[in-house]
Protein backbone atom coordinates (compact mmCIF):
# COMPACT_ATOMS: atom_id res chain seq x y z
CA UNK A 1 0.00 0.00 0.00
CA UNK A 2 1.42 3.52 -0.92
CA UNK A 3 0.64 6.24 1.06
CA UNK A 4 1.16 10.11 0.29
CA UNK A 5 4.03 12.00 0.75
CA UNK A 6 2.43 14.32 3.81
CA UNK A 7 1.96 11.18 5.61
CA UNK A 8 5.74 9.47 4.69
CA UNK A 9 6.90 12.67 6.17
CA UNK A 10 4.96 12.37 9.59
CA UNK A 11 6.33 8.38 9.72
CA UNK A 12 9.50 9.58 8.90
CA UNK A 13 9.34 12.06 11.15
CA UNK A 14 8.38 10.71 14.06
CA UNK A 15 11.99 8.30 13.75
CA UNK A 16 13.56 11.60 14.46
CA UNK A 17 14.05 12.58 10.55
CA UNK A 18 13.61 16.72 9.76
CA UNK A 19 10.80 17.88 7.73
CA UNK A 20 10.02 21.10 7.23
CA UNK A 21 7.08 22.78 8.67
CA UNK A 22 3.63 22.02 6.62
CA UNK A 23 0.10 21.96 5.98
CA UNK A 24 -2.48 19.52 4.06
CA UNK A 25 -5.60 21.00 2.96
CA UNK A 26 -8.28 18.34 0.97
CA UNK A 27 -10.27 21.54 -0.75
CA UNK A 28 -9.84 25.20 -1.97
CA UNK A 29 -11.50 26.65 1.07
CA UNK A 30 -8.94 24.69 3.40
CA UNK A 31 -5.72 25.78 1.71
CA UNK A 32 -7.22 29.68 1.53
CA UNK A 33 -7.01 29.28 5.03
CA UNK A 34 -3.52 27.59 5.61
CA UNK A 35 -2.24 30.07 3.01
CA UNK A 36 -3.70 32.86 4.79
CA UNK A 37 -2.52 32.04 7.77
CA UNK A 38 1.23 31.03 6.66
CA UNK A 39 4.14 32.92 8.08
CA UNK A 40 5.82 34.42 5.56
CA UNK A 41 4.84 34.87 2.19
CA UNK A 42 6.95 32.49 0.31
CA UNK A 43 5.88 28.54 0.41
CA UNK A 44 5.74 25.79 -1.74
CA UNK A 45 2.48 24.25 -2.97
CA UNK A 46 3.07 20.19 -3.58
CA UNK A 47 0.04 18.10 -5.44
CA UNK A 48 -0.79 15.20 -3.43
CA UNK A 49 -1.26 12.17 -5.51
CA UNK A 50 0.25 8.62 -5.41
CA UNK A 51 2.78 9.46 -8.21
CA UNK A 52 6.51 10.88 -8.77
CA UNK A 53 7.15 13.21 -11.10
CA UNK A 54 4.92 15.97 -10.30
CA UNK A 55 7.60 18.58 -10.14
CA UNK A 56 7.66 18.48 -14.38
CA UNK A 57 4.27 18.08 -14.57
CA UNK A 58 3.16 21.25 -12.55
CA UNK A 59 2.33 19.46 -9.08
CA UNK A 60 4.84 21.43 -7.59
CA UNK A 61 4.77 25.41 -7.08
CA UNK A 62 7.03 27.90 -5.59
CA UNK A 63 5.10 31.03 -4.73
CA UNK A 64 6.83 34.13 -3.57
CA UNK A 65 3.42 35.64 -2.81
CA UNK A 66 0.36 34.44 -0.55
CA UNK A 67 -1.54 36.05 -4.21
CA UNK A 68 0.84 33.79 -6.17
CA UNK A 69 -0.01 30.82 -3.73
CA UNK A 70 -3.84 31.61 -3.50
CA UNK A 71 -3.43 30.96 -7.51
CA UNK A 72 -1.41 28.01 -7.84
CA UNK A 73 -3.65 25.91 -5.14
CA UNK A 74 -6.71 27.43 -7.06
CA UNK A 75 -4.96 25.73 -10.56
CA UNK A 76 -4.11 22.59 -8.85
CA UNK A 77 -6.91 21.21 -7.53
CA UNK A 78 -8.71 19.54 -9.92
CA UNK A 79 -5.77 19.01 -12.38
CA UNK A 80 -5.16 15.94 -13.83
CA UNK A 81 -1.17 15.02 -13.51
CA UNK A 82 -0.25 12.36 -16.26
CA UNK A 83 2.78 10.66 -17.00
CA UNK A 84 4.76 7.60 -16.67
CA UNK A 85 3.79 7.15 -13.06
CA UNK A 86 0.31 7.56 -13.08
CA UNK A 87 -0.57 5.74 -15.96
CA UNK A 88 -2.94 6.57 -19.00
CA UNK A 89 -5.89 7.63 -16.77
CA UNK A 90 -3.73 9.98 -15.35
CA UNK A 91 -4.10 11.37 -11.11
CA UNK A 92 -6.74 14.04 -10.37
CA UNK A 93 -5.68 16.36 -7.67
CA UNK A 94 -7.77 16.67 -4.34
CA UNK A 95 -4.95 17.28 -1.94
CA UNK A 96 -2.55 19.79 -1.73
CA UNK A 97 0.34 19.94 1.17
CA UNK A 98 1.42 23.51 1.56
CA UNK A 99 5.14 23.70 2.89
CA UNK A 100 8.12 26.08 3.77
CA UNK A 101 10.57 27.19 1.30
CA UNK A 102 14.17 26.31 1.71
CA UNK A 103 17.20 27.56 0.17
CA UNK A 104 18.67 23.96 -1.47
CA UNK A 105 22.22 24.21 -1.58
CA UNK A 106 22.17 20.19 -2.73
CA UNK A 107 20.41 17.72 -3.68
CA UNK A 108 21.01 13.96 -3.14
CA UNK A 109 18.91 10.94 -3.90
CA UNK A 110 18.36 8.60 -0.40
CA UNK A 111 16.26 4.96 -0.70
CA UNK A 112 15.82 2.37 1.16
CA UNK A 113 14.72 -0.86 -0.93
CA UNK A 114 14.52 -5.08 -0.32
CA UNK A 115 17.07 -6.45 -2.93
CA UNK A 116 16.11 -9.06 -4.44
CA UNK A 117 19.42 -10.23 -5.27
CA UNK A 118 20.78 -10.58 -1.91
CA UNK A 119 17.16 -11.08 -0.15
CA UNK A 120 18.52 -8.09 2.12
CA UNK A 121 17.78 -4.65 2.74
CA UNK A 122 19.78 -2.42 0.39
CA UNK A 123 20.21 1.90 0.61
CA UNK A 124 20.55 3.42 -2.59
CA UNK A 125 22.34 6.89 -2.85
CA UNK A 126 23.40 8.98 -5.17
CA UNK A 127 24.58 12.82 -5.57
CA UNK A 128 22.01 13.38 -8.54
CA UNK A 129 18.79 13.79 -6.24
CA UNK A 130 16.21 15.55 -7.59
CA UNK A 131 15.52 13.21 -10.91
CA UNK A 132 14.44 10.12 -11.45
CA UNK A 133 16.80 7.66 -10.50
CA UNK A 134 15.78 4.83 -13.41
CA UNK A 135 17.31 7.61 -15.46
CA UNK A 136 20.46 8.21 -13.41
CA UNK A 137 20.89 4.55 -13.36
CA UNK A 138 20.86 4.21 -16.81
CA UNK A 139 22.79 7.49 -17.92
CA UNK A 140 25.31 7.36 -15.25
CA UNK A 141 25.13 3.98 -12.91
CA UNK A 142 28.33 4.80 -11.46
CA UNK A 143 27.19 8.01 -9.75
CA UNK A 144 24.92 5.07 -7.95
CA UNK A 145 25.60 3.53 -4.51
CA UNK A 146 23.91 0.86 -3.20
CA UNK A 147 24.75 -0.39 0.50
CA UNK A 148 23.31 -3.78 1.67
CA UNK A 149 22.49 -4.14 5.40
CA UNK A 150 23.29 -7.67 6.52
CA UNK A 151 19.99 -8.32 8.30
CA UNK A 152 21.63 -10.41 11.13
CA UNK A 153 23.67 -7.64 12.30
CA UNK A 154 21.78 -4.54 11.11
CA UNK A 155 22.68 -1.08 10.86
CA UNK A 156 26.38 -0.31 11.28
CA UNK A 157 27.51 3.11 11.71
CA UNK A 158 30.38 1.84 8.71
CA UNK A 159 27.40 1.70 6.86
CA UNK A 160 26.52 5.49 6.64
CA UNK A 161 30.10 6.32 6.37
CA UNK A 162 29.90 4.24 3.53
CA UNK A 163 27.26 6.73 2.75
CA UNK A 164 28.76 9.72 3.40
CA UNK A 165 31.64 9.20 1.38
CA UNK A 166 30.15 8.52 -1.74
CA UNK A 167 27.52 11.75 -1.15
CA UNK A 168 30.80 13.64 -0.87
CA UNK A 169 32.10 15.50 -3.51
CA UNK A 170 35.77 16.56 -1.72
CA UNK A 171 35.94 14.97 1.44
CA UNK A 172 39.02 16.83 2.29
CA UNK A 173 36.35 20.06 2.52
CA UNK A 174 35.59 21.21 6.18
CA UNK A 175 31.99 21.24 5.14
CA UNK A 176 31.94 17.92 3.78
CA UNK A 177 29.83 15.13 5.84
CA UNK A 178 33.09 12.96 6.67
CA UNK A 179 34.58 16.40 7.96
CA UNK A 180 31.87 18.11 9.51
CA UNK A 181 30.75 16.38 12.84
CA UNK A 182 26.99 18.36 12.39
CA UNK A 183 26.46 17.22 8.99
CA UNK A 184 27.57 13.76 9.40
CA UNK A 185 25.41 13.41 12.21
CA UNK A 186 22.35 15.24 10.14
CA UNK A 187 23.03 12.29 7.90
CA UNK A 188 23.65 9.71 10.12
CA UNK A 189 20.25 10.31 11.68
CA UNK A 190 17.99 10.46 8.54
CA UNK A 191 19.74 7.18 7.32
CA UNK A 192 19.26 5.29 10.84
CA UNK A 193 15.35 6.95 10.92
CA UNK A 194 14.59 5.52 7.38
CA UNK A 195 15.56 2.29 8.92
CA UNK A 196 14.62 2.05 11.44
CA UNK A 197 11.13 3.45 10.77
CA UNK A 198 11.41 0.14 7.63
CA UNK A 199 11.42 -2.24 9.53
CA UNK A 200 9.39 -0.98 12.36
CA UNK A 201 6.42 -0.72 10.15
CA UNK A 202 7.26 -3.52 7.82
CA UNK A 203 7.77 -0.97 4.84
CA UNK A 204 8.62 -2.43 1.26
CA UNK A 205 10.24 0.86 0.37
CA UNK A 206 11.26 4.20 1.62
CA UNK A 207 12.48 7.08 -0.98
CA UNK A 208 13.56 10.51 -0.26
CA UNK A 209 13.96 12.24 -3.72
CA UNK A 210 15.55 14.78 -3.16
CA UNK A 211 16.98 15.02 0.20
CA UNK A 212 18.21 18.50 0.58
CA UNK A 213 21.13 20.50 1.90
CA UNK A 214 21.02 24.27 3.18
CA UNK A 215 23.09 26.65 3.80
CA UNK A 216 22.98 29.66 6.21
CA UNK A 217 24.03 33.19 4.48
CA UNK A 218 27.86 32.97 5.30
CA UNK A 219 27.40 29.43 2.95
CA UNK A 220 27.91 27.10 5.83
CA UNK A 221 26.15 24.04 6.36
CA UNK A 222 22.56 24.48 7.84
CA UNK A 223 20.67 21.13 7.96
CA UNK A 224 19.57 18.18 5.46
CA UNK A 225 15.69 18.42 5.04
CA UNK A 226 13.45 15.41 3.45
CA UNK A 227 12.04 17.77 0.65
CA UNK A 228 10.20 14.54 -0.79
CA UNK A 229 9.52 11.18 0.59
CA UNK A 230 7.76 8.28 -0.95
CA UNK A 231 6.46 5.13 0.87
CA UNK A 232 5.13 1.75 0.13
CA UNK A 233 3.98 -0.95 2.38
CA UNK A 234 3.83 -4.64 2.40
CA UNK A 235 0.38 -5.29 2.24
CA UNK A 236 0.33 -9.05 3.97
CA UNK A 237 2.22 -7.45 7.03
CA UNK A 238 -0.63 -4.32 7.11
CA UNK A 239 -2.92 -6.14 9.58
CA UNK A 240 -0.11 -5.98 12.29
CA UNK A 241 -0.18 -1.79 11.77
CA UNK A 242 -3.62 0.00 12.10
CA UNK A 243 -1.96 3.02 11.94
CA UNK A 244 -0.85 2.80 8.93
CA UNK A 245 -4.02 0.99 7.22
CA UNK A 246 -5.66 4.15 8.95
CA UNK A 247 -3.92 6.05 6.32
CA UNK A 248 -5.17 4.27 3.04
CA UNK A 249 -6.91 6.96 0.73
CA UNK A 250 -9.77 5.44 -1.54
CA UNK A 251 -9.18 8.51 -3.63
CA UNK A 252 -6.41 6.80 -5.11
CA UNK A 253 -7.60 3.94 -5.92
CA UNK A 254 -10.26 2.58 -8.70
CA UNK A 255 -13.42 2.03 -7.05
CA UNK A 256 -13.81 -0.89 -8.58
CA UNK A 257 -10.52 -2.21 -7.24
CA UNK A 258 -12.44 -1.75 -3.85
CA UNK A 259 -15.63 -3.43 -5.16
CA UNK A 260 -13.38 -6.66 -5.23
CA UNK A 261 -11.27 -6.45 -2.45
CA UNK A 262 -14.07 -6.45 -0.05
CA UNK A 263 -14.91 -9.86 -2.10
CA UNK A 264 -11.29 -10.41 -1.50
CA UNK A 265 -11.04 -10.83 -5.37
CA UNK A 266 -7.51 -10.19 -6.80
CA UNK A 267 -8.98 -6.89 -9.26
CA UNK A 268 -6.43 -4.54 -11.40
CA UNK A 269 -8.02 -2.64 -14.50
CA UNK A 270 -5.34 -2.23 -17.06
CA UNK A 271 -5.81 1.18 -19.18
CA UNK A 272 -5.91 0.07 -22.64
CA UNK A 273 -7.90 -3.19 -22.94
CA UNK A 274 -11.15 -4.57 -24.02
CA UNK A 275 -11.60 -7.98 -23.09
CA UNK A 276 -12.65 -8.68 -19.15
CA UNK A 277 -10.58 -11.81 -17.79
CA UNK A 278 -11.77 -13.71 -15.25
CA UNK A 279 -9.72 -16.23 -13.94
CA UNK A 280 -8.93 -18.36 -10.97
CA UNK A 281 -5.20 -18.45 -10.01
CA UNK A 282 -2.70 -15.39 -10.38
CA UNK A 283 -0.36 -17.44 -12.48
CA UNK A 284 -2.95 -18.70 -15.28
CA UNK A 285 -4.54 -15.04 -14.91
CA UNK A 286 -1.07 -13.78 -16.20
CA UNK A 287 -0.65 -16.85 -19.06
CA UNK A 288 -4.27 -15.90 -20.06
CA UNK A 289 -3.50 -12.26 -20.49
CA UNK A 290 -0.40 -13.18 -22.45
CA UNK A 291 -2.40 -15.27 -24.94
CA UNK A 292 -5.27 -12.09 -25.05
CA UNK A 293 -2.15 -10.29 -26.47
CA UNK A 294 -0.46 -13.16 -28.27
CA UNK A 295 -3.81 -13.18 -30.30
CA UNK A 296 -3.62 -9.54 -30.77
CA UNK A 297 -5.77 -8.06 -28.65
CA UNK A 298 -5.35 -6.16 -24.57
CA UNK A 299 -6.93 -7.65 -21.66
CA UNK A 300 -8.73 -5.04 -19.85
CA UNK A 301 -7.75 -6.53 -16.20
CA UNK A 302 -6.43 -9.06 -14.13
CA UNK A 303 -8.94 -10.88 -12.32
CA UNK A 304 -8.46 -14.00 -9.92
CA UNK A 305 -11.18 -15.55 -8.17
CA UNK A 306 -8.79 -17.25 -5.63
CA UNK A 307 -8.63 -20.95 -5.47
CA UNK A 308 -11.46 -21.09 -3.21
CA UNK A 309 -13.75 -19.79 -5.72
CA UNK A 310 -17.95 -19.72 -4.12
CA UNK A 311 -20.65 -18.79 -6.70
CA UNK A 312 -21.02 -15.21 -4.62
CA UNK A 313 -17.90 -14.12 -5.67
CA UNK A 314 -17.96 -15.54 -9.23
CA UNK A 315 -21.34 -13.31 -9.04
CA UNK A 316 -19.10 -10.23 -7.97
CA UNK A 317 -16.88 -10.94 -10.17
CA UNK A 318 -18.59 -10.93 -13.22
CA UNK A 319 -20.61 -7.87 -12.18
CA UNK A 320 -17.26 -6.28 -11.75
CA UNK A 321 -16.14 -6.83 -15.00
CA UNK A 322 -19.06 -6.24 -16.73
CA UNK A 323 -19.41 -2.28 -15.03
CA UNK A 324 -16.08 -1.09 -16.65
CA UNK A 325 -17.20 0.49 -20.15
CA UNK A 326 -14.49 -0.47 -21.72
CA UNK A 327 -14.88 -4.29 -21.72
CA UNK A 328 -16.45 -5.61 -25.30
CA UNK A 329 -16.24 -9.53 -24.69
CA UNK A 330 -15.50 -11.76 -21.43
CA UNK A 331 -13.36 -14.49 -21.37
CA UNK A 332 -13.76 -16.75 -18.02
CA UNK A 333 -10.84 -19.54 -17.82
CA UNK A 334 -11.16 -21.79 -14.74
CA UNK A 335 -8.59 -24.85 -14.14
CA UNK A 336 -10.37 -26.85 -11.28
CA UNK A 337 -8.29 -28.12 -8.63
CA UNK A 338 -9.97 -27.60 -5.68
CA UNK A 339 -12.69 -25.22 -6.93
CA UNK A 340 -15.12 -27.86 -8.89
CA UNK A 341 -16.04 -26.69 -12.56
CA UNK A 342 -19.83 -27.61 -12.13
CA UNK A 343 -19.94 -24.83 -9.32
CA UNK A 344 -18.64 -22.40 -11.48
CA UNK A 345 -20.61 -23.02 -14.41
CA UNK A 346 -23.78 -23.14 -12.34
CA UNK A 347 -22.32 -19.75 -11.00
CA UNK A 348 -21.95 -18.66 -14.40
CA UNK A 349 -25.20 -19.34 -15.48
CA UNK A 350 -26.78 -17.53 -12.21
CA UNK A 351 -25.09 -14.72 -12.79
CA UNK A 352 -25.89 -14.36 -16.69
CA UNK A 353 -29.39 -15.05 -16.23
CA UNK A 354 -29.28 -12.32 -13.53
CA UNK A 355 -26.90 -9.61 -15.04
CA UNK A 356 -28.11 -10.28 -18.38
CA UNK A 357 -24.81 -10.31 -20.24
CA UNK A 358 -24.80 -8.78 -23.28
CA UNK A 359 -21.49 -9.27 -25.12
CA UNK A 360 -19.84 -12.24 -26.44
CA UNK A 361 -18.75 -14.72 -23.54
CA UNK A 362 -16.02 -17.23 -23.60
CA UNK A 363 -15.54 -19.94 -21.27
CA UNK A 364 -13.13 -22.34 -20.64
CA UNK A 365 -13.25 -24.96 -18.28
CA UNK A 366 -10.44 -27.82 -17.18
CA UNK A 367 -9.66 -30.16 -14.16
CA UNK A 368 -12.64 -31.05 -11.97
CA UNK A 369 -16.32 -31.97 -13.06
CA UNK A 370 -15.48 -30.77 -16.43
CA UNK A 371 -17.69 -32.40 -18.54
CA UNK A 372 -20.82 -31.71 -15.70
CA UNK A 373 -19.57 -27.88 -15.95
CA UNK A 374 -20.13 -28.09 -20.00
CA UNK A 375 -22.96 -29.83 -19.80
CA UNK A 376 -24.32 -27.22 -17.51
CA UNK A 377 -23.26 -24.56 -20.06
CA UNK A 378 -24.48 -26.37 -22.98
CA UNK A 379 -28.03 -26.59 -21.01
CA UNK A 380 -28.44 -23.59 -20.19
CA UNK A 381 -29.36 -21.59 -23.54
CA UNK A 382 -27.16 -19.20 -21.93
CA UNK A 383 -25.30 -17.73 -25.37
CA UNK A 384 -21.48 -18.39 -25.34
CA UNK A 385 -18.77 -20.29 -26.40
CA UNK A 386 -17.26 -23.06 -24.70
CA UNK A 387 -13.67 -23.73 -25.55
CA UNK A 388 -11.51 -26.85 -24.67
CA UNK A 389 -7.96 -25.21 -24.38
CA UNK A 390 -6.48 -21.97 -23.73
CA UNK A 391 -5.12 -21.16 -27.05
CA UNK A 392 -9.03 -21.97 -28.19
CA UNK A 393 -10.25 -19.55 -25.39
CA UNK A 394 -7.95 -16.75 -26.28
CA UNK A 395 -8.52 -16.88 -29.98
CA UNK A 396 -12.60 -17.40 -30.03
CA UNK A 397 -12.79 -14.13 -27.58
CA UNK A 398 -10.41 -11.80 -29.61
CA UNK A 399 -12.23 -13.25 -32.98
CA UNK A 400 -15.35 -12.06 -31.67
CA UNK A 401 -14.68 -8.56 -30.11
CA UNK A 402 -12.76 -7.65 -32.93
CA UNK A 403 -15.06 -5.31 -34.30
CA UNK A 404 -16.91 -4.12 -31.35
P1 LIG B 1 8.26 15.01 -7.55
O1 LIG B 1 8.55 15.72 -8.84
O2 LIG B 1 6.89 14.38 -7.56
O3 LIG B 1 9.32 14.02 -7.20
O4 LIG B 1 8.21 16.16 -6.40
P2 LIG B 1 9.33 16.71 -5.40
O5 LIG B 1 8.73 16.86 -4.08
O6 LIG B 1 10.57 15.89 -5.47
O7 LIG B 1 9.63 18.16 -5.96
C1 LIG B 1 10.25 18.39 -7.22
C2 LIG B 1 11.32 19.47 -7.13
O8 LIG B 1 10.78 20.70 -6.68
C3 LIG B 1 12.42 19.17 -6.13
O9 LIG B 1 13.40 18.31 -6.65
C4 LIG B 1 12.98 20.57 -5.87
O10 LIG B 1 13.93 20.90 -6.83
C5 LIG B 1 11.75 21.46 -6.03
N1 LIG B 1 11.29 21.92 -4.70
C6 LIG B 1 10.39 21.34 -3.87
N2 LIG B 1 10.29 22.01 -2.70
C7 LIG B 1 11.17 23.05 -2.77
C8 LIG B 1 11.58 24.11 -1.87
O11 LIG B 1 11.14 24.27 -0.74
N3 LIG B 1 12.51 25.01 -2.32
C9 LIG B 1 13.04 24.89 -3.56
N4 LIG B 1 13.96 25.79 -3.96
N5 LIG B 1 12.72 23.92 -4.42
C10 LIG B 1 11.79 23.01 -4.04
MN1 LIG C 1 10.66 13.74 -5.76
Amino acid sequence: MYIHEWQAKEQLSGYGAPILRGYLACDINEAENVIGNFSGERMVIKAQVHAGGRGKAGGVKLANTKNEAYEYARNMFGMKIVNKQTGLSGKTVSKVYIEDVVNIKKEYYLSLIIDRETSELCFIVSRAGGMEIEEVAERDPDSILKVVVNSFYGLQNFHVRKIALFLDDDSKDKNSFIKSHEKFSALNQIVRAIYNCFLDKDASQIEINPLVETEDDDGNFNGLFLLDAKMNFDDSALYKHKEIEDLFDPDEVNDLEIQAAKFHLNYIKLDSGKIGCMVNGAGLAMATMDMIKYYGSEPANFLDVGGGATKDRVMEALKIILSDVNVKGILINIFGGIVKCDMIAEAIVEAAREIDVKIPLVVRLSGTNFEEGNKILEKSGINLISSSDLRDAAENIVRVTKDL
